[in-house]
């Protein structure tokens, strides 16, 4: 009958896993639907960057007691995976506390420091619940937190809560089929927290304390498994893709625009004519900006499967601040959804941009991309370093070189830094002018 069993889990393992990975996969090649860029340089900073921002949450460190909260699920979910280790030898080897031999004396502390985490973890997430639903914490209610995104958070909230009950619980049971003797318990000694359960299951017959304890052992390990599948559908893809993400970073100095090579070769013909007359005409047009993700890179695209919806950009956002209807954090969340779209139509042989649709319009409109003042506030404000900014400066650009919409104000400043090198409307000559009366004082 023991076989059955190890025979199921082992099925069950291997389609969750399976399933995991071709999502990733999916995932993996949608990014890969954005233009080519390298960026391959100052490894060390780069690691450096990944270990502070991503394994070490310093930038969520800016508001301590979420950055605690967070901390805490962080580090229960990491470290509880060496005990879903000995779960998953458990169910494939028909075992039952496998790494008490190997531990002894140690175990029960091991035990109990999970139970510590996994205590955390579920206080955490509680908190969460409450903070999401009971306080008017205008980021988690604003236009972009529709329907799914809310109920995506509250889905993973609750689902981290059951699986941490399910753990005590079957502390809990398993101490108490210990204390009586029953065959196939071994006896470990007591676990810190679940000892505290003991005196609510004591009165329970050995049948329904066993049954008790083989369910919250497999819907801990089915709930880990469904959470496996469910997460790269999720915000919480985060938890795998931060790492890289941070890795591959921006680490130019905040405010450093990226010229577009075509461009500086025409302001450079301009300087200096005789310098290309010998260089062939250029075949084509190369496209200015971005108006759909395969004009975006695969960083961009990354950062839009990084973006935790947290709204911490959105917050600092002084167009959002002041009303306008910009928010960066929608910024990511159109380019993620534009790039699974792109990605499901691909998958049925439609190829990108033949669709009808793009981001530019369809999902970002002219106005919010208007509204940006190139402030760097969102990036800076941005835990898993994600730099909404560049999006929203290459679709701007298609915006304003390909589709030429841009304000009457913002074409009179153009012209005036096209002929006068500054955004006013004055000569060059006359630049110093300001500053005679103070000169003669
Ligand atoms: S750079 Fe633009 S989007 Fe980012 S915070 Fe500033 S105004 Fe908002
Ligand atoms: S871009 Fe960064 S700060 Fe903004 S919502 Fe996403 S994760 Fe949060």
């Amino acid at each position: 009958m023991a076989i059955v069993g190890q025979i199921l889990f082992a099925l069950v393992a291997i389609a969750a896993i399976g399933f995991f990975a071709w999502k990733v996969g999916r995932i993996r090649s949608n990014i890969l639907l954005g233009k080519d860029v390298e960026i391959n340089d100052r490894k060390a900073e780069r690691w450096k960057k990944m270990a502070l921002v991503a394994m070490g949450q310093k930038k969520m460190f800016k508001r301590p007691i979420p950055a605690l909260l967070h901390l805490a699920v962080y580090l229960g979910f990491i470290i509880i995976n060496i005990e879903i280790l000995e779960i998953i030898l458990d169910g494939l080897l028909g075992s039952h506390r496998l790494l008490f031999p190997l531990l002894g004396g140690i175990y029960p502390v091991f035990i109990s420091f999970l139970e510590f985490l996994a205590l955390g973890v579920l206080v955490s997430c509680i908190i969460f619940l409450i903070r999401r639903y009971g306080l008017a914490i205008k980021r988690f209610h604003a236009r972009e937190m529709t329907a799914w995104p809310r109920l995506d958070a509250t889905i993973i909230l609750i689902s981290e809560i059951l699986l941490m009950v399910f753990f005590l619980t079957m502390n809990g049971a398993d101490l108490t089929l210990q204390r009586h003797g029953v065959t196939g318990y071994t006896q470990t000694g007591l676990f810190f927290f679940s000892q505290a359960l003991m005196p609510l299951l004591d009165g329970l017959p050995t049948g329904q304390l066993i049954f008790l304890e083989r369910f919250c052992w497999w819907a801990h390990i089915i709930g880990i498994f469904a959470f496996l599948c469910y997460v790269p559908f999720s915000k919480h893809f985060h938890i795998f893709i931060s790492f890289p993400n941070t890795y591959y970073s921006r680490l130019e100095p905040q405010g450093k625009m990226k010229n577009m090579p075509e461009i500086a070769k025409e302001v450079q013909l301009m300087m200096n004519p005789e310098a290309g007359a010998d260089a062939p005409a250029p075949d084509d047009h190369p496209a200015f900006g971005a108006k759909d993700i395969s004009q975006l890179n695969w960083k961009h695209l990354m950062d839009a499967y990084s973006c935790t919806e947290c709204g911490r950009c959105t917050d600092v956002c002084p167009a959002n601040i002041t009303g306008k209807k910009l928010s960066p954090r929608k910024i990511m969340m159109d380019t993620r959804d534009r790039t699974e779209e792109v990605g499901i139509a691909r998958n049925k042989g439609i190829k990108p941009g033949e669709d009808g649709k793009t981001l530019l319009h369809d999902y970002i409109t002219q106005e919010e991309l208007l509204a940006c003042t190139n402030c760097q506030a969102c990036v800076e404000a941005c835990p898993v370093s994600i730099d909404p900014l560049s999006i929203i400066t290459e679709l701007r650009r298609s915006l304003i070189m390909e589709e030429a919409k841009s304000p009457n104000e913002w074409n009179i400043m153009f012209g005036n830094i096209e002929n006068n090198g500054a955004p006013w409307a004055f000569p060059q000559s006359d630049r110093l002018k300001w500053s005679e009366g103070v000169m003669k004082e």
